[in-house]
């Protein structure tokens, strides 16, 4: 592996002093990719209304275009003249693989009073700060998506129970008296990784899971819209009161985001340790659902990061460069052991020199 230094990097480095980053490529790696941007998204966040920057159609926002059937029969796809179709997996050259937690998202390190005494804020402010989000986070999960039925059923992603489910119309099932949590304990069907309940219950199971992706589906841009009032106002009193407290740490990240989003041929993945319903919930509380299609979120809770990666890398395929971004030791570590540039997110401004490092098209 040769360090990656070109001009480009040495003007870079002297300008803002330091990449934040362990970041080793070959070159050639990145010679052949152009630089397709439009110009700097503006992400304004005032400390007031928050305003998520723009974003360019995704996978997931053409969910809703109904699939034209041509006289045969067959799906035409989803293509309109206004609104092309987004690239094929295979056609992705370049794939950006987050880390959620303390990268994207400030949660957890306002619980343990680590992000306030590392940055020398209200540590009670923090705490309290943290344990709003906490419940708002887990009341989704347990109200909107199956939480409290899919603890133990957790999956790596979205779709990976899919192939259990008939299709059957929902608009009318009820989810409350389907019998899916049954004395037996439904749980116990799920805890050992493989055991499954009979096919019955793997269809009740992907029947959540269907109902999760339509939910996420619908409401990613609305998060407001699912919570309803009151909770709309408490979620956004809260967002705001977070962006000052973390100088706008979100806002940087969905400004990175949005610059990647708007690349024709480039993606953001999302590979987290927290469960994967309760991620959905974070990504939509956190206001990141135009950011990842549901289909680009992996949780590594039961599999690890490694496995994750690996999935995310088989999906693109060999030809695509995948970058990392995070802030913790596992996803670092992988990343190196599968040679794959890594983007060390320990404070916010490196967030900041991520997004000048992509406008620049250094990666
Ligand atoms: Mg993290």
């Amino acid at each position: 592996m040769i360090a990656w230094q070109t001009s480009a990097t040495h003007t870079y480095t002297q300008k803002h002093n330091s990449f934040p980053v362990s970041f080793a490529m070959e070159k050639s790696s990145f010679s052949n990719m152009k630089l397709l941007m439009t110009e700097c998204v503006s992400c304004v966040c005032v400390l007031g209304e928050y305003h998520p920057p723009p974003s360019p159609p995704t996978p997931g926002k053409e969910e809703g275009v109904p699939a034209r059937r041509g006289s045969d029969g067959k799906l035409r796809g989803r293509k309109r003249v206004s609104d092309p179709a987004p690239p094929l997996d295979s056609d992705i050259e370049r794939v950006f693989i987050w880390d959620l937690d303390e990268t994207i998202i400030i949660f957890h390190s306002l619980l343990t009073g680590t992000f306030s005494s590392r940055f020398g804020k209200d540590s009670s402010k923090a705490v309290s700060l943290g344990l709003w989000m906490e419940e708002m986070i887990f009341n989704l999960a347990d109200s909107r998506l199956f939480f409290n039925d899919l603890e133990e059923c957790d999956q790596v992603h979205i779709d990976d129970v899919a192939s259990d489910d008939n299709g059957q119309d929902l608009s009318t099932y009820n989810f409350g008296s389907d019998g899916f949590q049954s004395p037996a304990g439904a749980g116990s069907l799920c805890l050992g990784s493989g055991v499954h309940g009979g096919v019955d219950w793997m269809r009740k199971l992907a029947f959540r899971y269907r109902r999760v992706k339509e939910i996420y589906n619908t409401y990613k841009n609305n998060v407001g819209g699912l919570l309803g009032s009151p909770k709309r106002e408490e979620w956004l009193q809260l967002r705001r009161e977070m962006e000052v407290l973390t100088d706008l740490w979100l806002t940087q990240a969905l400004k990175a985001l949005a610059l990647i989003n708007s690349r024709p041929n480039c993606v953001n993945v999302l590979v987290t340790t927290t469960q994967l319903i309760p991620a959905l919930s974070k990504v939509l509380l956190y206001g990141l659902g135009s950011a990842f299609p549901i289909e680009n979120i992996y949780s590594a809770t039961k599999t690890g990061k490694e496995s994750c990666f690996e999935r995310v890398s088989q999906r693109f395929g060999r030809r695509a460069v995948y970058v990392v971004i995070g802030d913790g030791a596992e996803e670092e570590s992988v990343a190196k052991k599968k040679n794959m540039p890594f983007w060390r997110v320990s404070c916010r401004a490196d967030l900041e020199a991520l997004s000048h490092a992509l406008e620049l098209d250094y990666l």
